[in-house]
């Protein structure tokens, strides 16, 4: 970690509720905000933009867990996801997209990081954002099947959680809630 100081925000909750949406408002809004770039080794989705992570092969993967390159990784619905060891620019805070096998790991290293679970307004909703996203049937499907599991251990370990219907609300609560952490660790 560059700067000990640094506040982490981990943002999770299922696929499609909107995460990287979200953070990318987040980071655009607050440039004392520093995103972590993934590595998978899943393939890049049409139309998804080329440095959404970095996109490795299983050996790639494999080698940087070997030599400790990971703060968390895990695999989901076939295919691995990690945060590599964060270097954020000095002052900045670091934001983590990720799902909540990786909140749990980063909540154990980090006690003190600011841990946001986003839900859908409904499941209807979800799948009709994953669909519109362009995810094929059967990742729907999956990612649908794999949030009813997600929800209730996100719900558990979260410092706050909020559900992402107006995508504006979403966003300027949680730069209010960050700012209220920040305010809170200057005291
Ligand atoms: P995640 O990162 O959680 O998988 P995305 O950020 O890819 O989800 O969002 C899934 C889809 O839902 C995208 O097409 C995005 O534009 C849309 N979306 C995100 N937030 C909202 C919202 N509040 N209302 C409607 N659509 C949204
Ligand atoms: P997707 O394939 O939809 O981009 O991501 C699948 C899931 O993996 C999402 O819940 C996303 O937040 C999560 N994810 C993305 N990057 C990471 C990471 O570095 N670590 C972990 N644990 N999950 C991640």
């Amino acid at each position: 970690m560059s700067d000990q100081h640094s506040l982490i925000i981990v943002v999770s909750g299922p696929g499609g509720v909107g995460k990287s949406t979200i953070v990318e408002e987040l980071v655009k809004r607050d440039d004392k905000l520093w995103l972590s770039r993934s590595w998978t080794t899943r393939e890049r989705r049409e139309g998804e933009l080329q440095d959404a992570y970095r996109f490795v092969t299983h050996d790639q993967f494999r080698e940087h867990i070997a030599a400790g390159g990971f703060l968390e990784w895990t695999e989901f619905l076939g295919n691995l996801y990690g945060t590599p060891m964060p270097k954020a620019p000095e002052g900045k805070d670091i934001v983590l997209e990720i799902e909540v096998d990786g909140a749990q790991q980063v909540k154990k290293l980090h006690a003190d990081a600011l841990l946001l679970f986003v839900l859908p307004p409904t499941r209807e909703e979800q799948k009709a954002r994953l669909v519109g996203r362009g995810d094929a049937e059967q990742k729907v499907a999956a990612r649908l099947r794999k949030a009813e599991d997600e929800e209730p251990v996100g719900k558990a370990l979260a410092d706050f959680v909020l559900i992402n219907d107006d995508l504006a609300v979403t966003v300027a609560e949680m730069l209010d809630l960050i700012a209220r952490e920040r305010l809170a660790r200057c005291n």
